[in-house]
């Protein structure tokens, strides 16, 4: 697609627009070896090569990072055939295919990471890169020091035992506890099942954490764009 060639030099990292501009006034800028000093030119970064002093403007990557704030009641698939709503139903405006790296139950909340990055999401749930994934967990009744010990250990998962997690009392409820429990492999419905597995009835599940990234300032429903430098520091 044939964009304005400050746009395109702004979006691969080497100049703000203005600066952009000026130096395509300054006749720095060539697309296809010849010299370009008209404002509104327009190129196709896939076709075309454009370079700034001689050097060539690499075409910003079509990749997107999304994390998102995923609320209860939505499903992680892109389809549902129940009809219920699904988490690309919350990014109205991002028009590439993006899909959810791993799962978060329907009623779970939290932080959910969307890509078209097909590389990157089999990086992210290969696991070999055993990245920390903390949930808070709102449990019915009190959590007993022997069930904290029992799911930091390992429960015992269809026949095969969880790896240690870290596991913590966050808040001591009148009537719910609330547990840190920090996990890093990504079997199916592992928090809730570790919790079965030790008599805990969990109430309300929430993703906190993912490697180093949190969620701050956003509220549920909401989400943001990662720059490729956060993407990158996940892997
Ligand atoms: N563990 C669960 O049980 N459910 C999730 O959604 C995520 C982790």
């Amino acid at each position: 697609m044939q964009e304005r060639l400050q746009k395109l030099i702004s979006q691969a990292g080497i100049a703000s627009r203005r600066a952009a501009e000026e130096m395509i006034l300054a006749g720095r800028v060539t697309v296809n070896g010849l010299v370009v000093t008209e404002l509104g030119s327009k190129a196709d970064p896939t076709v075309d090569s454009i370079a700034v002093d001689g050097r060539p403007v690499k075409p910003a990557s079509q990749h997107l990072y999304i994390l998102l704030n995923k609320p209860a009641g939505f499903m992680t698939t892109l389809d549902d055939p129940e009809g219920r709503q699904v988490v690309t139903d919350l990014l109205p405006e991002i028009k590439e295919r993006v899909y959810p790296v791993g799962r978060l139950d329907y009623n779970t909340e939290g932080l959910l990471l969307l890509t078209n990055d097909g590389d990157w999401a089999n990086k992210l749930m290969h696991p070999r890169h055993e990245i920390e994934k903390e949930y808070h967990v709102r449990v019915r009744g009190k959590v007993h020091q022997s069930q904290i010990d029992q799911l930091k250990n390992g429960v015992d998962l269809d026949g095969r035992p969880t790896a240690p997690a870290q596991v913590r009392l966050i808040k001591d409820g009148e009537q719910n506890d609330w547990l840190s429990i920090t996990i890093h492999e990504g079997r199916n419905r592992q928090v809730r099942r570790m919790c079965e597995a030790v008599s805990l009835s969990v109430v309300r599940l929430k993703r906190v954490r993912y490697g180093a990234l949190e969620m701050r300032g956003l509220k549920p429903g909401q989400h943001r764009l990662l720059t490729e430098a956060e993407a990158r520091a996940l892997l």
